[in-house]
């Protein structure tokens, strides 16, 4: 936990926020700025930066995280019209907030590959 993370803020309940999912390691919440119609964030409880500090350990907690979108995405309707997961990491991954999260992306074409 870092006492500044707006992430760790929020899963501690300092800020409020309307839980999509939660369980006692992962919340899931609407991101604040949606880019399309399903614009969710899945966030590991536990205060991690980024993907360079996932260890072994980790592993089961990440592949639940992906599991966790196409569930979302299931209930959220895009699962078979398709959706996007990603993980931006650091300054050039264009990572803003410094707390693991996985965007979870659909409900409008979204551009083929990566810019
Ligand atoms: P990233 O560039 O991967 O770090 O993206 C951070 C995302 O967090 C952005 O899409 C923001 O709109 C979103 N965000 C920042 N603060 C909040 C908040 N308080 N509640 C929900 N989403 C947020
Ligand atoms: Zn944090």
């Amino acid at each position: 936990m870092s006492d500044e993370c707006i992430f760790c803020k929020i899963a501690r309940k300092e800020v409020p926020t309307q839980p999509v999912y939660e369980d006692h390691d992962l919340l899931a919440f609407d991101d604040i700025r949606p880019v399309a119609p399903v614009h969710v964030l899945i966030v590991p409880k536990e205060h991690m930066v980024n993907l360079n500090d996932a260890g072994k350990n980790d592993v089961p907690l990440l592949g639940k995280a992906l599991r966790l979108a196409a569930k979302i995405a299931d209930e959220r309707g895009v699962a078979e019209s398709g959706y996007r997961v990603v993980v931006n990491n650091g300054e050039q991954g264009g990572q803003i907030v410094p707390h693991l999260h996985f965007h979870l992306v659909g409900g409008r074409p979204l551009s083929p590959g990566l810019g």
